[in-house]
């Protein structure tokens, strides 16, 4: 059993037992991360305000094949997020970005784009104002370097490219656009000419703004793509909706 090193960011923090810790990370090179960090002995003790959430920090730990928690050895600081509690709004955006990233991921899997988006999240979140259109830019970031973004390009049924003019209704059951003919035979809701080809021109044109008119209706089509197809009901979402 060798000790690995990474880097991680740290979704979330639970207390288990007197002073022991299970603390969920992303981490750079493995993906998802369940540790466990042992709080009772005093040359631990030194490094348990690091694993605060939020936190990108260099991780020393242990990991038998067989075992579901990894044991923390070491960690150090590489960036502190402290602070980000002290805004409502930044702490429901932090908390709702660590947990949608818990959901969509396996333990294990290296996704180093998601890690870089996540990073730059909580670093922004302490600093500034994250607005809901950088919120909703970062939601189908995240979709796509998971590869569950929906499908705004073509009928989600038959495969036929549908004209930007005529992208206008979105199955979140199939999780994504339908043409006119396959409308007729499913369930669907409608959105105004230009809501959906914003969305398929915003995967191309990377980070660009979405148009501020549209974003109602691309929060609407992401939750209930989200809520459906991901079955996600996310407990933050829901406070940080209600402060948007
Ligand atoms: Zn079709």
């Amino acid at each position: 059993m060798a000790l690995q090193k990474d880097e991680a960011l740290v979704l979330t923090k639970l207390s288990y037992g007197e002073s022991d810790k299970i603390i969920r990370l992303f981490t750079l090179m493995n993906g998802k991360l369940s540790a466990i960090a042992k709080g009772g002995s005093k040359s631990l003790k030194r490094f348990m305000n690091t694993l605060e959430p939020f936190n990108h920090i260099r991780i020393e730990y242990f990991k038998k094949q067989n075992k579901a928690l990894a044991m923390i050895e070491n960690a150090d600081l590489i960036e502190s997020n402290t602070g980000i509690e002290k805004s409502l709004k930044s702490f429901c955006t932090a908390s709702f970005f660590a947990e949608f990233t818990d959901r969509l991921t396996k333990e294990g899997e290296k996704n180093k784009e998601l890690f870089e988006i996540l990073k730059y999240i909580f670093l922004n979140v302490r600093d500034s104002n994250f607005g809901s259109s950088y919120i909703v830019i970062h939601l189908l970031n995240i979709l796509k370097v998971t590869g569950f973004m929906p499908n705004f390009k073509s009928c989600v049924y038959c495969g036929k490219e549908v004209p930007d003019v005529e992208k206008v209704f979105f199955s979140k059951e199939k999780g994504g656009i339908l043409c006119k003919a396959c409308s007729l035979s499913l369930s669907y809701k409608t959105y105004p000419v230009g809501v959906i080809a914003g969305l398929s021109s915003y995967e191309k044109k990377e980070n660009s703004l979405l148009d501020h008119a549209s974003l109602g209706y691309i929060q609407d089509i992401m939750e209930d793509f989200i809520a459906f197809h991901l079955d996600i009901k996310l407990k933050s979402y829901k406070l940080l909706k209600r402060l948007m």
